[in-house]
């Protein structure tokens, strides 16, 4: 039996030519294309699911994390809150109404004059030397190629830099071991008034029949153990991040198969706990699940510079910051089981403020026409705990998206951008260190 083919080579269309694409349209992307366009380049954003927002749309994510300061976060969430349907509950801004979200990402876009594609995968890249020039887009069309001055991989997973070659590490340092992955889910009929909702692993909750989290351990079917609940946006509704795999490589469809099946699975275990051990969840029921199963590290690539949790917990001002005001803990989930990973902290997490994203993070070590945004910048597993959060990935995004625009207006490598040109357009757009 044949063990590998040759693909036969094939001339393919130039569909796009344009001066950025950005590969994945989740919060790096977004802030990524908005960086691009509102500083002048015609640019072009592919996303292979049938929306925007990545995690914070696809994967049902609860909330925006962390103390983050931001223009381009505040707007979101502002607008967001302008839009608020009429049975929606007075909420914060930082809670999501996924359905809203998605149309508020697809106005920005419009407004910004990005061109949007969806349902298309960038499969592979365009590259002259070790520049990457373009991406080869793959959907229901078929192959076609993008070609572009700067491409900014926005995909989580960091597909693009990896298919161009650009050095990376899964996981933790020493082991590879990845953060486990939770397929979200919402429920209905929760009676909100007297019911408990633990955000953390460290929080400790008392019922008559023993402590939350340690009934969870005990009953829930293993990696599952642990018991994370956030309101929704409409009365009685609570999203769930309770599913949990471990051993799980998102970058393998495999393993992304077994993570979509098991994860489905122990939805219904875990709402017949809820019914019976959790105060104000007698009732409850399914009402849906994420359309994509939630994978929170994988690739980790060698920028410039690789940040570090001691960069973190220092808060540094880095000469080259891209993105600023970021706070959040170091949320490492148990890479072995559930709960929280002995390295990590969530309440009792201390650092000396807000910390920047330097530029050099962001620029693959070797590879040129490329830039990283979001959760596959250049960073230590510890450190990447952190950055992680949608809040910080967005503002990684639009820094880097203006950074992209610079050089394409100044027509240099991204390598060889005046960083203190693009940090004084982010200050114009309200971007302080
Ligand atoms: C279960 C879970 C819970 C979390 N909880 C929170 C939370 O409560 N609050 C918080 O702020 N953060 C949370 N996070 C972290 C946060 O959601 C992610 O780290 C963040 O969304 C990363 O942003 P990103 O844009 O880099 O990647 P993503 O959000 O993953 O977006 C990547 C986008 O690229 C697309 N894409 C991928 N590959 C390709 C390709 N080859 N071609 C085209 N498109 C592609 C994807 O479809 C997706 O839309 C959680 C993460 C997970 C997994």
């Amino acid at each position: 039996m044949k063990t590998v083919i040759n693909e036969a080579a094939r001339e393919i269309l130039v569909k796009y030519n344009v001066d950025v694409i950005v590969a994945g349209g989740g919060p790096a992307g977004i802030g990524a294309a908005l960086g691009a366009a509102r500083n002048g380049a015609k640019t072009l954003l592919v996303e292979e699911m049938n929306c925007l927002g990545g995690i914070a749309t696809s994967g049902m994510m609860s909330h925006w994390c962390g103390g983050t300061v931001s223009p381009i976060t505040s707007e979101i969430m502002d607008r967001c809150q302008a839009a608020r349907w009429e049975n929606e509950i007075e909420r914060p801004g930082w809670v999501i109404n996924h359905e809203l979200l998605k149309l508020v990402f697809f106005d920005m876009m419009e407004e910004a004059g990005v061109t949007v594609l969806l349902h298309t995968r960038c499969a592979d890249v365009v590259k002259e030397g070790d520049k990457v020039t373009g991406v080869i887009l793959e959907s229901k069309s078929g192959r076609e190629a993008a070609l572009a001055k700067v491409v900014i991989d926005a995909t989580g997973d960091g597909d693009v830099a990896a298919r161009s070659g650009a050095e990376y590490a899964k996981g933790r340092e020493g082991d590879g071991g990845m953060q486990p992955v939770t397929l979200m889910f919402k429920i209905g009929g929760v009676d909100w008034d007297n019911a408990v909702f633990p955000g953390s692993f460290e929080t400790r909750v008392e019922t008559p029949k023993g402590e939350l989290q340690a009934l969870a351990k005990k009953l829930l079917p293993p990696p599952a153990g642990h018991v994370l609940l956030y309101k929704g946006t409409i009365p009685g509704q609570v999203v769930v991040n309770m599913t949990n795999l471990t051993g799980i490589d998102g970058t393998s469809n495999t393993d992304l198969t077994r993570a979509e099946i098991t994860c489905h699975r122990q939805i219904p275990a875990i709402i017949n706990f809820l019914h019976e051990y959790v105060p104000g969840y007698e009732h409850c029921y399914h009402l849906s699940s994420a359309s994509v199963v939630g994978v929170r590290e994988t690739r980790h690539f060698k920028g410039m510079y690789t940040l570090n949790e001691h960069d973190i917990v220092e808060a540094r001002v880095f000469d080259d910051w891209i993105a600023t005001q970021n706070r959040f803990n170091f949320d490492i989930h148990n890479v072995e089981g559930s709960g929280l990973d002995k390295n990590g902290a969530q309440h009792h997490f201390t650092c000396k403020g807000s910390y920047t994203i330097p530029y050099g993070a962001c620029v693959p070590a070797k590879i040129d026409g490329l830039l990283l945004s979001g959760r596959n910048i250049s960073g230590t597993h510890k450190a990447h705990s952190n950055f992680r959060v949608m809040p910080i990935c967005t503002n990684i995004g639009f820094g880097v998206g203006v950074a992209a625009a610079e050089a394409v207006r100044e027509n240099c490598s991204v390598r060889d951008v005046d960083i203190k040109k693009v940090q004084a357009r982010l200050e114009a757009a309200g971007v302080t260190p």
